[in-house]
């Protein structure tokens, strides 16, 4: 990439956003805080693509290429988001690993130096190796003011004096001092900037570096097949997906039905959505309290703000157990007696192991990005204690393909399920026969996602 001097001299400011959970304009503390900083100066928006490539050991567990579903997601909340930017005088800059090799870190690195960036606004993570790349960026560049601001939680910081072992203790604890869905006023929202400064002049013209640009030459090297299901990425998608929810009956029948192995309208289905920050907790968790003030508010209702806190349990178990969340012991004190046996997982990944209702779950996964609740745990018990396999490789297949794969929320599980994490009991085993059964009694999902292993004549 060719050098080119800066000229902001004249500007007071250099601010830089660098997104990555938080891919929307409404609800987000981040963006109006650069904005509002930049008001004389200049804004560089950008997202950079698998940014901790740079860390050493973060493909330890054979993360591949990121899945098409996906990918095709979070394409189509880059597309959205570029497209708001645009209609408030900015744009998206958006950074892959280059052709001549360059890696997103030093190309990143060049532009902040070339535009003499003076402030970098982030969103608060529970990501450890994301914020391990933002401490090397703070050490190479410790004259830049970094602000960073709380997007995807509740609550600004773990409203407690330390996290409670369990989830039980933690909901309890929470709903004594902070009754979100029963409080008074609606959660503040932050306000949407209407407009934003623009690029850097000796910017406007790089094409190269816009997101639509960088994203066609993506799709003529890897083109996505379009993604059947109903998930389509973005922020305007989400707020409409979030106006049909609480339009429709779905929430007052939550609790009864959230255990389905399929059906869009079973369970809440904003996971994607929330966990690439296109739509906010605050915005979803005030839509649920209108519902019960207008409409009802029963088990169904209550039991959505409980799954929310489930979430929220497991962000703060991430920034409290740091790199441990990758750890094949975790948080225990005794690494489980399992190991990496090759077969077993390429059956697993493949959907061809002896367990019809885990290989429909798995098809589904590998082909929509998606599977339930219910379903990960199947498949999560049937990798741990049927093929006995390292939990870690599962969890890192499902960062692989996941539309809605959010660090904290996936690790943590998967512990809570090896029994190295979270869980007050230990270790969680499902009867893979009788969870068929009472999930798909007439075998109509595992006929539509091919579960049975096909006969060879
Ligand atoms: C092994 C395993 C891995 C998982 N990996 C992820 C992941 O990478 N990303 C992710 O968002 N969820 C993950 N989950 C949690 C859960 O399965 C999904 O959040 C849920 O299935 C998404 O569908 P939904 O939005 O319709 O959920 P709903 O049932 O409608 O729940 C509403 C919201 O509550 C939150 N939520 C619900 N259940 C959980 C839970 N167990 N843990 C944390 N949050 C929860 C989600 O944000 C969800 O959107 C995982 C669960 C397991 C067992």
């Amino acid at each position: 990439m060719p050098n080119q001097a800066a000229n902001n001299s004249a500007n007071r400011n250099v601010t830089l956003v660098l997104f990555h959970n938080d891919l929307r304009v409404a609800d987000n503390a981040t963006l109006l805080k650069a904005s509002e900083m930049s008001t004389d100066g200049k804004l560089l928006l950008v997202y950079a693509s698998l940014l901790t490539d740079i860390l050493d050991d973060k493909d330890a567990y054979r993360y591949e290429a990121m899945g098409q579903a996906r990918q095709q997601f979070l394409h189509e909340s880059l597309a959205d988001l570029n497209a708001s930017l645009i209609q408030r005088g900015n744009r998206l800059l958006y950074f892959q690993k280059d052709d001549e090799a360059l890696d997103v870190f030093t190309q990143l690195s060049d532009l902040i130096a070339q535009q003499q960036v003076t402030d970098i606004c982030i969103s608060q993570k529970a990501d450890y190796n994301q914020n391990k790349v933002y401490d090397l960026l703070q050490a190479k560049y410790p004259e830049i003011q970094w602000h960073i601001q709380t997007t995807s939680t509740l609550f600004d910081e773990l409203p407690l004096e330390s996290l409670p072992k369990s989830f039980t203790q933690f909901r309890k604890q929470i709903e004594t001092d902070y009754d979100l869905l029963h409080a008074e006023k609606d959660i503040a929202i932050s306000p949407t900037p209407e407009t934003l400064a623009p690029l850097p002049d000796n910017m406007q013209s790089r094409n190269e570096y816009f997101f639509e640009y960088q994203l066609s030459n993506q799709a003529g090297r890897d083109k996505p097949s379009q993604q059947p299901s109903s998930f389509r990425g973005g922020e305007l998608n989400g707020l409409k997906h979030l106006d049909a929810y609480f339009d429709s009956d779905a929430p007052s029948t939550y609790k009864t039905t959230r255990n389905a192995l399929d059906e869009w309208a079973h369970s809440t289905k904003f996971s994607g959505w929330l966990a690439n920050g296109s739509l906010s907790v605050n915005m979803i968790l005030n839509r649920l309290r209108r519902y019960e003030r207008d409409m009802i508010a029963n088990d169904s209702t209550y039991w959505i703000w409980f799954e929310l806190l489930w979430r929220e349990y497991f962000y703060w178990y991430a920034v409290t157990h740091q790199q441990k969340l990758f750890w094949f012991k975790g948080i225990a004190q005794h690494a489980p007696s399992t190991q990496l046996i090759e077969s077993l997982l390429a059956q697993w990944k493949n959907g061809t192991t002896q367990y019809p209702i885990v290989n429909a779950c798995m098809n589904q996964l590998r082909t929509t990005g998606y599977i339930s609740n219910r379903g990960r745990q199947l498949v999560a018990s049937c990798f741990i204690h049927e093929l006995g396999l390292d939990w870690r490789y599962g969890a890192t297949y499902f960062e692989q393909h996941l539309i809605d794969y959010d660090v904290a929320s996936n690790w943590g599980n998967w512990q809570y399920l090896a029994g190295v994490g979270a869980d007050p009991r230990g270790c969680r085993q499902f009867n893979l026969d009788k969870q068929t059964q009472q999930y798909d009694p007439n075998g109509e999902f595992i006929r539509q996602w091919q579960g049975n292993p096909q006969k060879s004549d």
